[in-house]
């Protein structure tokens, strides 16, 4: 699943490689998929819609792209488990694809979901009160999310209502961007269960999983996303994951003890047992 990381790395090589280039023609509805987040137009509108319109700019917000296609439109991506590749020829173009992108030199773009995901396609003039794009939401690696900011959120939790770590995390409030995956290291860099009520934090665990967030995000954008997810070029990202499916029952590098694996809050976590320790 694509996350602040891989939305920001992304972006990134959509600027650096599709800027300029001009749609020859979009198709979208080729390999219908139910979980395909397609937006208000029909897949006829959006092709019509594209023809001729040339990429602008790119940009991610939280686990989302938006690509900007001339001034009128952004193509929205990202937040699902989509693989955005850019073909420099026609032979690398995967048989199954919800979008196929031919632009006018002869290059192309496609995204292919597995899971769920999208492609959207949102007007320029009702991008900033869209629903899907969480406003509301803090980036966690912007200058805005201070310690004290985080602390701040923290506050705004009523006493009364019981909050975990991973909760938090990733819906109440949420950081934006943040879902299942990238939450698994940061938690266990910083020694805390994902089922830990936030408010049991002493100040120095509260510190510790803010820099942890901040310094592991950073560290996945700089090596080019998580080493289960692929970049435009279908290259894997370098960050080497610690939690993931494949952990579970293997011993913890810091402990030895075996790795576990719970259902919880709609996804997986996995967890040392030792050195996450849930306390109530
Ligand atoms: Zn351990």
């Amino acid at each position: 699943m694509i996350e602040l990381p891989e939305a920001i790395v992304i972006s990134k090589q959509i600027n650096e490689t599709l800027i300029g280039k001009s749609i020859k023609s979009a198709i979208r509805g080729q390999n219908p998929h139910r979980f395909a987040f397609i937006g208000e137009y029909s897949d006829e509108e959006f092709s019509s819609l594209l023809k001729g319109k040339k990429i602008t700019e790119s940009k991610s917000n939280g686990n989302i792209i938006l690509i900007q296609l001339d001034r009128d439109y952004f193509l929205s991506l990202g937040c699902g488990g989509e693989r955005i590749l850019y073909h420099k020829h026609d032979k690398t173009i995967p048989p199954k694809h919800q979008l196929l992108l031919e632009f006018t030199d002869q290059t192309y773009m496609t995204v292919t979901i597995s899971g769920w995901g999208e492609v959207r396609l949102i007007a320029s003039n009702k991008i900033d009160k869209h629903p899907h794009i969480q406003f509301n939401k803090i980036d966690p690696l912007s200058e805005e999310f201070t310690f004290n900011i985080f602390n701040e959120l923290l506050q705004k939790i009523s006493n009364k209502k019981k909050c975990s770590v991973k909760k938090f995390f990733i819906s109440e409030p949420g950081l934006k961007g943040i879902g299942n995956g990238v939450i698994q290291d940061i938690f266990f860099l910083s020694k805390i269960h994902p089922k830990r009520e936030i408010k049991s934090l002493k100040k120095e665990e509260l510190k510790l999983l803010y820099d942890t967030t901040r310094n592991e995000l950073s560290k996945m954008v700089k090596l080019g996303g998580r080493d289960c997810e692929r970049d435009i070029f279908n290259n894997y990202g370098r960050y080497p994951r610690i939690m993931h499916s494949k952990s579970v029952g293997t011993p913890c590098p810091v402990c030895t003890t075996s790795i576990k694996k719970q259902q919880y809050l709609g996804g997986a976590i996995y967890f040392c047992p030792s050195c996450q320790v849930l306390e109530e």
